[in-house]
């Protein structure tokens, strides 16, 4: 197991976004919290530092958690190659699809448990007696048995899920079944995923939340953001007088360092263009592919000012996802088949990953440089990639699954799109915004205030204090 380290940041921070009424909840909550923690750590345990919603969330959630008092720690559990396939298929089967098409029969239920075991044994020797320990997600179900046997409280959150249950979504629970007995609590983004197996008063509903001032969502002058994709190699900008300087999660200043080869086919993108993006791993289920695709076939239709980025984490970036490298391959055969004038318009980039802050100050930028966001999963446990466009203003299009259905109004602050196969339908929403200035100020604006309302962490924290002490 490796430790990541988590730099304290003080609530009051956030509190300045915060209605009074708002504020003294959660200075109510930190006490309570406070209390609760009195002589014991929380714990959380994942799958990686780094890479996707849940690392981006504990990131932040953690700092704040810390910053309030409690004594947080975080850790990241090892797995072999073996390990992350069997449980990047477990992944994909609670959401319902097939994932690589495996078995999760008896030989993988002993490498999982094998593996956790291994786990298990670091654990007991910094995990104390009354302590609580989230687990996050399928990769750590496996760990609740023997945190159990110390004495510590156990949670598990899953942040996956399938809007409907199917055979997969039943061969998965299956396998995770006899793990999660001895979790005394079970946390999801959406009840429509909790398994109806267990038991619904240990049950509990909390969706995640995004940082305002984390280097993914801090405020950024259209000068800084200009300076950050010059700079990148992203975009084609004129240096005009913008910053390249972002504030780090430990505090210190990083800088923009030029990069070259980020945009797959070359080029920056031109500068006047409008973009179209998505930012997403790898990962079959956020639709990539069909999104370049569905561009192709209408770029057309499109003013010819418009452009689409598909913009991912670097594949060797993010160990727990062994399907990156070949969803990426597919996406650059797919644009190395397109027409000449889809290739010009289209675009795929991969962010370096060897410097997190810089990744997510490039993200932030990008999100803002955007004129739509689109983000065209089949299928999505919650999608922060959602949240973070809205919080900065931007109209999104979005798939009506999964928790995106729970952050966006449709026509009040996003487009939603029934059904994420249909490409022209998809194309349509892109259009209606691109070519209505009105509407895309009226979605984004509705955007922000629906982010502030309901996805920032005072509720976050608010809902797992209450969470604990219904567990005390
Ligand atoms: N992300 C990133 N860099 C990338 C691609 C994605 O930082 O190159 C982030 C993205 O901004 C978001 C997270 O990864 O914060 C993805 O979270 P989401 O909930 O959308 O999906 P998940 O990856 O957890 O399925």
């Amino acid at each position: 197991m490796r430790e990541v380290e988590i730099e304290p940041i003080a609530l009051d921070r956030l509190a300045t976004l915060l209605t009074p009424e708002r504020v003294e909840r959660l200075h109510a909550s930190i006490a309570r919290g406070r209390e609760l923690f009195e002589g014991r750590t929380l714990w959380n345990v994942n799958a990686t530092a780094t890479g996707g919603g849940v690392a981006e969330m504990l990131q932040a959630l953690l700092a704040y958690t810390k910053g309030a008092g409690v004594p947080t720690r975080w850790l990241v559990l090892d797995g072999d190659p073996g390990f992350f396939t069997i449980t990047k298929r477990l992944h994909n089967m609670l959401h319902g699809t097939a994932g690589d098409g495996g078995v999760l029969g008896g030989a993988e239920q002993e490498h999982y448990t094998a593996v956790l075991a291994r786990n298990a044994q670091a654990l007991e020797a910094v995990v104390a007696a009354g302590d609580v320990v989230l687990l996050h997600d399928p990769q750590t179900a496996g760990l609740a048995e023997a945190l159990r046997a110390l004495g510590a409280t156990v949670v598990w959150r899953c942040h996956v899920g399938a809007d409907a249950s199917n055979d997969r979504t039943e061969t998965g629970w299956s396998f995770l079944e006899p793990h999660l007995r001895a979790a005394q609590a079970y946390v999801f983004s959406r009840r429509e995923y909790a398994p109806p197996w267990l038991p619904a008063d240990r049950v509990a509903v909390i969706p995640p939340s995004l940082d305002p001032f984390s280097a993914k969502n801090a405020p950024m002058d259209p000068s800084d953001v200009d300076a950050a994709l010059g700079e990148a190699g992203l975009v084609d900008t004129a240096r005009d007088g913008g910053s390249l300087a972002f504030t780090r999660r430990d505090g210190s200043v990083g800088t923009v360092r030029p990069h070259d080869g980020l945009v797959l086919d070359g080029a920056a993108l031109p500068r006047d263009t409008r973009v179209v993006l998505q930012v997403s791993r790898w990962d079959r289920l956020k639709d990539m592919g069909g999104v370049l695709q569905a561009f192709a076939e209408h770029v057309r239709d499109l003013p010819p000012d418009v452009h689409l980025l598909l913009a991912g984490p670097e594949v060797a970036g993010v160990s727990d996802d062994p399907e990156g490298a070949e969803v990426l391959g597919e996406c650059q055969r797919t644009w190395e088949g397109l027409p000449e004038v889809a290739r010009r318009r289209a675009h795929l980039a991969c962010l370096p990953m060897d410097d997190i802050d810089e990744n997510a100050h490039l993200v932030n930028a990008l999100q803002r440089r955007a004129a739509v966001v689109v983000q065209k999963s089949l299928v999505e446990g919650f999608g922060l990639t959602v949240t973070e466009p809205m919080w900065k203003g931007r109209p999104v299009v979005a798939s009506r699954v999964g928790g995106i259905q729970d952050q966006v109004v449709d026509g009040e602050s996003g487009l939603l799109l029934d059904d994420p196969r249909d490409l022209g339908a998809f194309m349509g929403l892109v259009e209606r915004v691109l070519a209505d200035e009105d509407l895309a100020a009226t979605l984004g604006a509705g955007a922000r205030e629906a982010v502030c309302e309901r996805f920032l962490g005072d509720r976050h924290l608010e809902q797992y204090v209450r969470l604990v002490e219904s567990l005390s």
